[in-house]
């Protein structure tokens, strides 16, 4: 990132921040930057461990609060895509999301043009936004010889099947102190 790009980065973070009714900070800076570094889909705690890297003392709530501010400012989104962790991203754009059973990286998808073909919501319903996930075997894992199982078939028949078989309660899940986003925009 140049110097010039960090600039503009900042004056549009604080902007942000600011119209979600949040301060400039510098820890949220840093988060943000974390999360725009790599836009691999981190936890919260992996964005603390990278936190860390370049702020020794930031501690593990300043990066919940920090990634709070960042999902209620619209810097950022919170991605469920198994049944771990929340995870984030920074691309605002609309795009569902890909995770590779296999590798367990979490891929964005474009969705230009809104709605994905086959989707047919019911009459009088009107997507506003969508989180769809699309569960499968990625091109690397793929290549390397993994079969895509029964639930990476990718159609919306696979993704509600497995959110059907979603136990009520979770308890690998980790705890996080937001509220869950609905699952698609017609909820
Ligand atoms: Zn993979
Ligand atoms: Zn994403």
């Amino acid at each position: 990132m140049t110097r010039v790009e960090s600039k503009d980065n900042s004056v549009r973070l604080s902007q942000r921040l600011r119209s979600g009714g949040f301060r400039f900070t510098r820890q949220r800076q840093h988060v943000y930057e974390v999360l725009l570094r790599k836009r691999d889909h981190p936890t919260a705690e992996e964005v603390f461990i990278r936190a860390k890297g370049g702020m020794p003392d930031i501690s593990m709530a300043t990066v919940y609060n920090c990634l709070d501010a960042l999902v209620r400012s619209g810097l950022a989104r919170q991605v469920t895509v198994d049944r771990g962790a929340t995870r984030f991203c920074p691309n605002m754009r609309e795009h569902c999301h890909f995770h590779c059973s296999v590798c367990n990286r979490v891929f964005d998808i474009g969705l230009s043009g809104g709605a994905p073909a086959g989707i047919g919501l019911p009459r009088g319903f009107k997507a506003a936004r969508f989180e769809i996930a699309i569960h499968g075997t990625c091109a690397g894992c793929s290549k390397n010889g993994h079969r895509t199982d029964s639930a990476g078939r990718g159609d919306l028949q696979a993704v509600q099947s497995r959110a059907a078989a979603r136990p009520c309660r979770q308890p690998n899940r980790k705890r996080f102190p937001f509220k869950a986003l609905p699952k698609n925009g017609a909820h």
